[in-house]
C-alpha cells in the first residue's frame, strides 16, 4: 500500500511514524515548509546556540501516559516547570492570576481579605475561568473580577483574537483561570518539560525509518494523489476542497526575534502585555532549555487575522457559524474514501501539543 501524508507537524509525524513502525508500510511525507515539526519547529540559533521556538512558546504538557510514553521512545525530556509572568500596571507578576499576584498587586491587608474571601468561597486550589468569577453578586469577589479583567484579560484577547472576553468561545480564556492557590505553574500536569534536544530533534527521530520519505519544500497540490491508496490530510480542510463552501477563518501571528546583548531579559520565559505595547507576549527562549549565553534571544508575539497567502494559519476560531462551515467540508470529506483529515487544522480544533498526538494515537486505533 503506499500512503501520503500531507504536512510534517506533529500530526502527520505521529500518523506517517505508526504508520512505518506498526503496518510497516512505505509512507510518503510532504511538507509545504522547508523544516519540519510544522508550528512548533524549533531551531538552533547559530550565533547563541540558543533553541529558539519558532512560533512562540512551545511547553510540552500532558497526564496521558500514553502520549507521554510515546514521544519518550523519540527524545529525552528537560523537566521544565512554565512560570511565566504577566504586566501589570507596569510591574511583571505571577501568571496565571494566583494568591501569590494578589499579594504581588495589592497592600497587605487588602491581599489579605480577598484571599480570605476566595479561599472561603471557592476552597484552595480551585479554578475559576474570568467568565465565570464575573457572573457574580459578591461586592468584594466582582471588584477582583473586574481587575482581573481589565488587567489580565480583555486587553490580551481584544490583541489576540480581535474580540473582547465575552465575544470568544468561554473554553480560550478558560484556558488560564484564576487559580486559588500559592502554585505559580501555569499548567498543573503530571509530565510538563521540553524535548532535550529540541522539538524539531523529536520530530526527526519520528520520521527517521527506513519506510518513511520525506519532501519538504512540497505542495500537495504537486502530488498526483491518484497514486496513493491513502491520504492523511493535516492542512486545513477548506483549501483541501479549494474553498468551494468560503474559507475557514484563523488568527495568525507573526514575531519580531531580537538577539540582544545581555544575559537575561527577562526572569521567566514568558512575559504577557495585556495593557501595553501592540504585541501579545514576549518570548525570551533559553529560559526552556536553561540554555548559557553571554546573549539572549526574544521574541515579540504579533496577532493578526488569517489572510491567504499573506501569513499562516495558527487558531482556529471557535463559535456557531464557523463550526458549521467546517462540519459541511468534514461531509464532503467522509465521501471520500481512504482520505482522513487530522490535526488541528484538518479537525479545526484547538489543540494542545498533547491533546494532537492522543488524537492522531486514537484516530489510529480506528483505522487498525
Ligand atoms: N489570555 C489573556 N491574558 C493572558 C493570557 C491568556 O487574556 O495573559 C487569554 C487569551 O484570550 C488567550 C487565552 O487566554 O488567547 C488562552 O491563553 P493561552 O496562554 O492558553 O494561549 P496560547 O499559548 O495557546 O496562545
Amino acid at each position: 500500500m503506499k500512503n501520503l501524508v500531507i504536512g510534517a507537524g506533529l500530526t502527520g509525524s505521529v500518523t506517517a511514524n505508526l504508520i512505518a513502525t506498526k503496518w510497516n508500510e512505505k509512507v510518503i511525507v510532504i511538507d509545504k515548509n522547508n523544516f519540519v515539526g510544522g508550528n512548533i519547529n524549533d531551531y538552533v540559533d547559530e550565533q547563541t546556540q540558543i533553541h529558539v521556538h519558532r512560533f512562540g512558546p512551545h511547553i510540552f504538557h500532558t497526564n496521558s501516559e500514553r502520549v507521554w510514553k510515546y514521544l519518550s521512545q523519540y527524545t529525552d525530556w528537560h523537566e521544565y516547570s512554565f512560570e511565566p509572568n504577566v504586566v501589570i500596571k507596569g510591574q511583571k507578576v505571577t501568571l496565571p492570576f494566583n494568591l501569590n499576584t494578589i499579594k504581588q498587586c495589592f497592600d497587605k491587608q487588602t491581599a489579605e481579605k480577598y484571599t480570605k474571601k476566595l479561599v472561603d468561597t471557592y476552597g484552595m486550589e480551585h479554578k475559576i475561568p474570568i467568565l465565570e468569577l464575573k457572573q457574580t453578586n459578591d461586592e468584594d469577589l466582582k471588584f477582583i473580577a473586574d481587575f482581573v479583567y481589565k488587567y489580565v484579560f480583555e486587553g490580551y484577547t481584544v490583541k489576540q483574537w480581535g474580540l473582547k472576553p465575552e465575544e470568544i468561545d468561554e473554553s480560550i480564556t478558560a484556558r488560564v483561570p484564576i487559580y486559588i492557590s500559592y502554585d505559580n505553574r501555569y499548567f498543573q500536569d503530571k509530565y510538563q518539560a521540553i524535548p532535550k534536544n529540541g522539538y524539531a530533534e523529536m520530530i526527526k527521530n519520528m520520521l527517521y525509518h527506513k519506510n518513511i520519505q520525506i519532501y519538504l519544500n512540497t505542495k500537495y497540490q504537486d502530488i498526483l494523489k491518484e497514486n496513493f491508496d491513502r491520504i492523511f490530510y493535516t492542512g486545513s480542510i477548506d483549501e483541501f476542497f479549494n474553498y468551494k463552501y468560503g474559507m475557514l477563518p484563523y488568527r495568525s501571528l507573526t514575531f519580531d526575534v531580537e538577539t540582544i546583548d545581555c544575559e537575561y531579559y527577562q526572569p521567566t520565559a514568558m512575559v504577557n502585555y495585556p495593557c501595553d505595547n501592540d504585541y501579545t507576549r514576549i518570548t525570551e527562549h533559553k529560559h526552556f532549555l536553561n540554555e548559557k549565553s553571554s546573549k539572549t534571544i526574544i521574541s515579540k508575539e504579533y496577532s493578526h487575522s488569517f489572510e491567504l497567502g499573506k501569513n499562516e494559519r495558527y487558531y482556529p476560531i471557535k463559535n456557531d457559524a464557523n463550526s458549521e462551515l467546517y462540519e459541511k467540508y468534514l461531509r464532503d470529506a467522509k465521501q471520500l474514501k481512504n482520505t482522513y483529515f487530522l490535526g488541528r487544522l484538518g479537525a479545526y480544533k484547538y489543540y494542545n501539543m498533547d491533546q494532537a498526538v492522543l488524537a492522531a494515537l486514537e484516530f489510529w486505533d480506528t483505522i487498525t
